[in-house]
């Protein structure tokens, strides 16, 4: 799976960046599971990888215990 973390302001661009390589190298599955950008500034953010809620500040998933940053 691919994914991003990125800051606020950033989010906007990550998407645009992931959707570029989804679209040069992922079939449609893979494009749906690259569309995933987390918001560590936001309240929570969903995991890209168990889809579970991501406390703001957190530095790993509570679910799967995905790292962050
Ligand atoms: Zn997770």
């Amino acid at each position: 799976m691919l994914w991003l973390a990125v800051a606020s302001q950033d989010a906007q661009r990550g998407n645009e960046v992931l959707q570029a390589h989804a679209d040069a190298q992922l079939d449609e599955a893979g494009r749906r599971a690259a569309s995933t950008v987390i918001d560590l500034d936001a309240e929570t953010s969903e995991c890209p990888a168990c889809t579970g809620t991501i406390p703001q500040g957190s530095a790993r998933c509570p679910e799967c215990g995905l790292r962050f940053g």
